[in-house]
């Protein structure tokens, strides 16, 4: 199957997950039938689009992997091309020019509307006059009798009267071309071949299917894709978390997570366990994504991402952990290492991870002194005898920590738990919850005669 799809946003926002989810569609439907995945910017409303939020979309983009093939098509590149297409229509009279003022138009469609008619402007049918030099704009002819239907992937057949459709605007009096109008000789001149996007669009659908029908141009095949809501049901908006991809990025999630949730999002990607981009285009079936609309919810956005940072290569997690600290960062990097699997078990983030690592750094360790607190002398003196102990030890000693410290329990005489809290205060100032032995054998002898001696050194004791 011949199959060329596109992604077309406008760039007035982020790319947030509503557009990435519809780029993932489009992204994996082209990919399971071997076609081309294009880019077009919808740029031609100057006054709200800016290029911060095409550089946000394309570099949005790029994080998710949801590459695109060819060049960018920038929409407002093609205004003379639209208007030609205008004229086209004009000559073939299926859109004529209306001359009505603001108000009339205002006045005339609230007319017909009252009577339950689409809006004609009284320009339909007189004979344009080439000589008229005042502004106006050129609109479709639309059918008034009959139906428009749609044979769509997702909603099935779906119609409408024609005596529901307005005689849209096609051509501004600016010459520039309507959103309606654009899309439909860019989608043609691109070569689409399906058009995969929110339902909330299929309303247009009904309508750009007369220019292609006037143009006597092949319609492509329509998926409207139902939106995502919010957990309550109500649109999707900033509170319920649409934010921007890149948001998520800097909350610490995974590209493979956010695509892995969204492709969920209207289509069950999987039985078993969250897929990713590449198992998902071999089986993507876009007559199997459902009509009603889905809801976003971040717990299974987060439940999803810890699956993944369990099953990322660990030298990808451990240099987005540190992407930031510059500080002894070979030592950080190999306790990391060390620490990463117990870690990972508690972490949905990797904003998680980076707060709980930070007391594997040299100088992040130093114990926050409640106001109550202290150590009694039996406790303070257990802490040095410890680090008395270990400071005796050949630091080059094979043995492992684990023996070294239970020999030195015996020798004490005490049990684990009555030295356990406070040795981990002092090794990770928090009180990390990875188990002891395991700190204890991450930061190694020497780390923790260094720790051992600074904080119990400090007067707050
Ligand atoms: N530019 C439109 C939007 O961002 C999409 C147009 C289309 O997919 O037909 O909503």
């Amino acid at each position: 199957m011949n199959v060329v799809t596109r992604f077309a946003p406008s760039p007035t926002g982020f790319l947030h997950v509503g557009g990435a989810r519809t780029a993932l569609f489009n992204y994996l439907f082209t990919k399971r039938y071997k076609g081309k995945f294009l880019l077009r910017i919808e740029d031609t409303d100057k006054a709200r689009s800016t290029d911060i939020a095409i550089k946000a979309i394309i570099s949005g983009l790029e994080w998710l992997n949801l590459n695109h093939d060819g060049k960018i098509v920038f929409q407002s590149h093609n205004s003379i091309r639209h208007k030609n297409i205008a004229d086209e229509l004009l000559k073939s009279g299926n859109a004529y020019r209306c001359y009505l003022s603001n108000e009339e138009q205002n006045q005339i469609r609230n007319d017909y509307m009252k009577l339950g008619l689409p809006f004609r402007s009284p320009w339909r049918n007189k004979k344009y006059n080439n000589e008229n030099e005042n502004s106006y704009v050129i609109r479709i002819k639309m059918p008034n009798e009959g139906f428009t239907e749609i044979k769509d992937l997702v909603q099935g057949k779906v119609r409408i009267a024609n005596n529901k459709l307005d005689d849209f605007v096609l051509l501004r009096s600016n010459n520039l071309p309507t959103y309606m109008l654009a899309v439909v000789v860019d989608d043609y001149d691109m070569g689409i071949t399906h058009i995969i996007r929110g339902d909330d669009h299929l309303n247009n659908a009904f309508r750009q299917h007369w220019i292609y029908k006037f143009l006597d141009w092949k319609v492509p095949d329509f998926a409207h894709i139902p939106l995502i809501h919010g957990e309550d049901g109500s649109k999707l908006s900033k509170r319920h978390g649409a934010l921007g991809v890149e948001e998520y990025k800097e909350m610490g999630f995974l590209s493979d997570s956010i695509n892995s949730y969204l492709m969920n999002l209207g289509w069950r990607a999987s039985e078993k366990e969250p897929i990713t981009l590449s198992e998902a285009s071999k089986i993507f079936e876009i007559k199997a994504v459902g009509k009603s609309s889905s809801k976003f919810n971040i717990s299974k956005l987060k439940n999803i991402n810890s699956y993944f940072l369990k099953t990322e290569n660990p030298k990808n997690i451990i240099n987005l952990i540190i992407r930031n600290n510059e500080l002894g960062i070979e030592k950080y990097k190999k306790r990391i290492k060390k620490a990463l699997p117990y870690l990972i078990e508690r972490a949905s983030t990797i904003n998680d991870l980076v707060d709980a690592s930070t007391w594997l750094k040299n100088d992040d360790y130093e114990v926050i002194f409640k106001e109550n607190f202290k150590f009694n002398s039996n406790d303070l003196s257990l802490l040095v005898s410890f680090k008395e102990y270990l400071r005796e030890l050949n630091i080059d000693s094979k043995i492992e920590i684990e023996n070294h410290f239970n020999k030195w329990l015996t020798k004490e005489n005490i049990k684990i738990k009555d030295i356990g809290k406070n040795l981990r205060l002092c090794l990770t100032g928090s009180g990390s919850s990875i188990d002891l032995i395991k700190i204890l054998d991450i930061l190694g002898i020497e780390e923790i005669i260094r720790r051992l001696s600074y904080n119990l050194g400090r007067s707050s004791f």
